[in-house]
This record gives C-alpha cells, sequence and structure tokens, in this order.
C-alpha cells in the first residue's frame, strides 16, 4: 500500500459534515454506530485465520533442518503478512469511510488487558487498537477529531433514555429493560449513543451534565502502519 502524505500543517476540525458519531466495539459487530448502523467484522480475517493455522500445523510437523521445513516456515511468514495486509487495508478503508461521514468521532478509552481477560485471545485477531491509530491519522489528515471518554463510564449499565445506572450487567446480555422508563435497550447500541453523548459534552456540543470524559486527540508523527 502506497500512502501519500501532505505536508503537515495543524486544522480546526472542520465541520463538512456536521455530524457527531460514538461507537462501540464489539467482538462479532466490529462496530455500533449511535445512529444504530453496525460494522461486522470481515468474514476474510476468520478465513485467513485458518490459513494461518493450517501453515503453522505443516511447519510443526516437518523434520527441523530440512528443506521442507524452510519451505513451510516461509509459507507460514507469507500467510502472518497475507493477514496483516488484508486488515490493515480494510481498516484504512473503514477509516476513510467513517471519516467521511462523521466530523467527530467518539470511542471508549481502550482497555486492551482488560478486554484480553475478559474475551480470550481474538481481541488481538480484531485489533482496535490498531484500528485507532489508523483511525487517529486519517481523522487528523482530514481535519476531523478523535474523542475518547474514560473507560470507567458506564457507557453500558445507563439507560441512555432516562439515565439510570443497572449495578451490573453481564457481558451475555445482549439486551435490558430500563427499571425506571422501561425502554428497551440493546446493549452495543445503548453504549455507543451514550459514548456519543458524553463525547458531544467534552467537545461543548451536547448535554454537559454527561461531562466527566476527557478530550484526548493524539497528533501523530508519522503514518502508524
Ligand atoms: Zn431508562
Amino acid at each position: 500500500m502506497v500512502i501519500v502524505v501532505d505536508s503537515c500543517a495543524e486544522s480546526e476540525v472542520k465541520s463538512t459534515t456536521g455530524k457527531i458519531a460514538g461507537f462501540d466495539f464489539g467482538l462479532k459487530t466490529f462496530l455500533t454506530c449511535s445512529d444504530e448502523t453496525l460494522i461486522e467484522s470481515p468474514q476474510f480475517l476468520k478465513q485467513s485465520l485458518n490459513a494461518i493455522k493450517k501453515a503453522s500445523k505443516n511447519h510443526s510437523e516437518k523434520l527441523k533442518g530440512s528443506n521442507n521445513r524452510e519451505r513451510a516456515r516461509k509459507n507460514l511468514v507469507r500467510q502472518h503478512e497475507d493477514v496483516s495486509h488484508r486488515r490493515c487495508d480494510w481498516f484504512w478503508k473503514l477509516a476513510h469511510k467513517l471519516t467521511d461521514q462523521f466530523d467527530i468521532l467518539c470511542f471508549e478509552t481502550l482497555n486492551l488487558k482488560g478486554m484480553q481477560r475478559l474475551w480470550g485471545r481474538k481481541i488481538s485477531d480484531l485489533a482496535f487498537g490498531e484500528f485507532l491509530q489508523i483511525l487517529e491519522w486519517v481523522a487528523k489528515k482530514k481535519g476531523k477529531q478523535v474523542v475518547y471518554i474514560e473507560q470507567w463510564y458506564p457507557s453500558s449499565k445507563t439507560c441512555f433514555n432516562c439515565g439510570h445506572i443497572l449495578e451490573d450487567l453481564h457481558l451475555s446480555v445482549r439486551e435490558w429493560r430500563c427499571p425506571s422508563c422501561q425502554s428497551i435497550n440493546g446493549r452495543d447500541e445503548n453504549a455507543a449513543k451514550n459514548i456519543q453523548a458524553v463525547g458531544a459534552s467534552t467537545v461543548g456540543l451536547g448535554d454537559v451534565r454527561r461531562a466527566g470524559a476527557r478530550n484526548c486527540c493524539l497528533t501523530p508523527e508519522s503514518p502508524p502502519f
């Protein structure tokens, strides 16, 4: 992939779309947007990971020091590079799509170690952190803004409709009824809407009562990948 980079000039956030959105990361659905659109994790990643598994098994079965083993090693490296390229390519395209659609993009600060503990190794395959680095880079180039809200903000447990906060919400619960206002909240959609509202308040666009978030606009010096 060839990346052409213009000279780096600081710019104000360009309000070309007038839109702000919140996003919630997930395993099956990669991103849930506050406008209720879903961005599914691409199937090709899963397929390429299966190819890696096969190549890895093939490599370990060959006799150490043999030509066959060397060939299998090269094949394994190639499979790894293939997955990484395809994922990266998908991330760049998605970053461009989202920054064309929105001016301000709000996310929760990722706690990758915590997520890894909860969800297992899948999380590293999805590489949310890698995507955010690319998104920040693209956003900066286009004069758009990426806003992070504190990871302790209970985006999933807070009812977007009335502000009621649940004491507990198990990871397996995909939908819940608010005990205060009776509204039915889809877990990810509700979280994305809360993230948008908190993000909006930190940049002075929304309800300041939801403040308690942090605006952290990174300014990468060079392209992340
Ligand atoms: Zn409610």
